[in-house]
């Protein structure tokens, strides 16, 4: 199948289950089935508010090595009310103005050059170019997230990235020097088109970075709770690579992250025959084969890993609930919807879930309703035990509880298996 053919099939865009999304191919395997799950990010206002579930699973490529849901759930559906604001944690916005400032200090850009962020979600990294005077767009397509940066005097764009944006961008404003993605590429249901629009914004001395936790994580660091329906693929230096190629960009170098509990930073550039490449590339690429990513047989031993991750933690909290324990939560985030759906967990286990943004409090969580509340009531309420859910910020968020609990307050973290942290 050539490339303008698979662009053209009538199957591949948008799919992701009989069809891979990103190749075209339909060599696909199941990597794990969570089942039917309410939108990851989608909170109730009310107790008793109607809960909408979807189908969650998550199948690989053989072909590309490309993970990928069903896009079952259009994105206007899922982003129609979305809270997830980056500037929440202090870990991201301080990773935020770390790249900027080694990006503007070593000279990638300058004031003569503009720089183009796709997803720019409430400003937390597109902020830091203020202060070096360097252009910048903002794509956000939330409205309301939008109007955040719009207010920090931040030009931004509120409508989803597609070919025809990206021409129009072009057009109005010349290449930029620089293009961000971070952790969007994996909520694009037609990422053919969000890949040709890259290309078409990539000048020959155009750079493109791009962040996104790796597909390895989710097998490896057994992070099953950061596949959400708004994750439509999961990405991989080898997945990249092959998919960038097809679209006339050419992977270049790969930095390996902590952030988000392992994230892979991929540098992009207009392919040209005779492009540069870092070793790092070549090497990512050989460690995610010899770990088996694109293997069937280790998913089938994953899935099962990870239905006694699941198990493990119910019996927990029913035994320790016996045991006349008030458990509590913190971080309302995608990953406590992911885990405590995907174990339909009984209303009477988690007495509340506490998390610091204002936009979550008073709103309950699906599938049974469990209250949200801020963290001063958290403390109020004297809990035995408290849950942390975003684990990729363990650190922050136990230094925070452990200077307002008292000591006995046990803290834990279910994955990638449950264990207690901050003693
Ligand atoms: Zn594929």
């Amino acid at each position: 199948m050539t490339t303008n053919q698979m662009i053209s099939h009538p199957f591949v865009q948008g799919r992701g289950k009989d069809f891979c999304r990103g190749c075209g191919e339909t060599k696909l395997f199941s990597g794990v089935n969570l089942g039917n799950l309410p939108i990851a990010n989608e909170l109730l206002p009310t107790k008793e508010s109607e809960v909408e579930k979807f189908p969650l699973h998550l199948r690989v490529c053989s072909n590309c090595g490309l993970g990928q849901v069903a896009d079952v759930v259009t994105p206007e559906r899922i982003f129609r009310d979305y809270r997830y604001l980056s500037s929440v944690s202090s870990t991201f916005l301080l990773h935020a103005s770390n790249y900027v400032n080694v990006i503007c200090r070593s000279g990638m850009v300058t004031t003569n050059d503009w720089v183009l962020e796709i997803a720019s979600n409430d400003g937390y990294l597109i902020k830091n170019f203020q202060k070096y005077e360097i252009k910048t767009i903002g794509i956000e397509p939330a409205k309301n997230v939008a109007e955040m940066t719009r207010a920090l005097g931040i030009e931004t764009i509120s409508e989803f990235f597609t070919t025809d944006l990206a021409e129009r961008i072009l057009s109005e404003n010349g290449y930029p020097k620089l293009i961000i993605a971070n952790n969007v590429m994996a909520h694009v249901p037609n990422l053919i088109d969000f890949l040709r629009g890259l290309s078409i914004l990539c000048g020959p001395e155009t750079q493109i970075s791009i962040e996104n936790p790796s597909i390895a994580n989710i097998l490896i660091g057994l992070q099953f709770d950061t596949i959400y329906h708004e994750h439509y693929s999961y990405l991989s230096a080898t997945s990249v690579s092959k998919l960038s190629r097809l679209h006339g960009l050419h992977l270049s170098r790969v930095e390996e992250l902590t952030i988000h509990g392992g994230s892979n930073r991929y540098w992009l550039s207009k392919l040209s025959g005779n492009n540069f490449t870092d070793e790092s590339v070549e090497r990512v690429i050989t460690v995610e084969a010899n770990n088996g990513l694109f293997n069937s047989r280790n998913w089938v031993a994953y899935s099962e890993k990870v239905a006694e991750i699941k198990n493990n933690f119910l019996l927990w909290l029913r035994s320790t609930k016996e045991s006349n324990g008030k458990i509590y939560g913190y971080g309302a985030a995608a990953k406590a919807s992911t885990l405590l759906n995907s174990i339909n967990v009984e209303i009477e286990l988690i007495s509340a879930i506490a998390d610091a943004s204002l936009e979550k409090q008073g709103c309950f969580m699906p599938p049974h309703g469990t209250k949200i509340i801020s963290p001063r009531q958290l403390f109020l309420e004297e809990p035995t035990d408290v849950v942390i859910f975003p684990w990729n910020i363990k650190d922050e968020i136990v230094e925070f509880l452990r200077l307002n609990l008292p000591i006995h307050t046990r803290l834990w973290c279910v994955i990638p298996e449950l264990h207690e942290v901050g003693r």
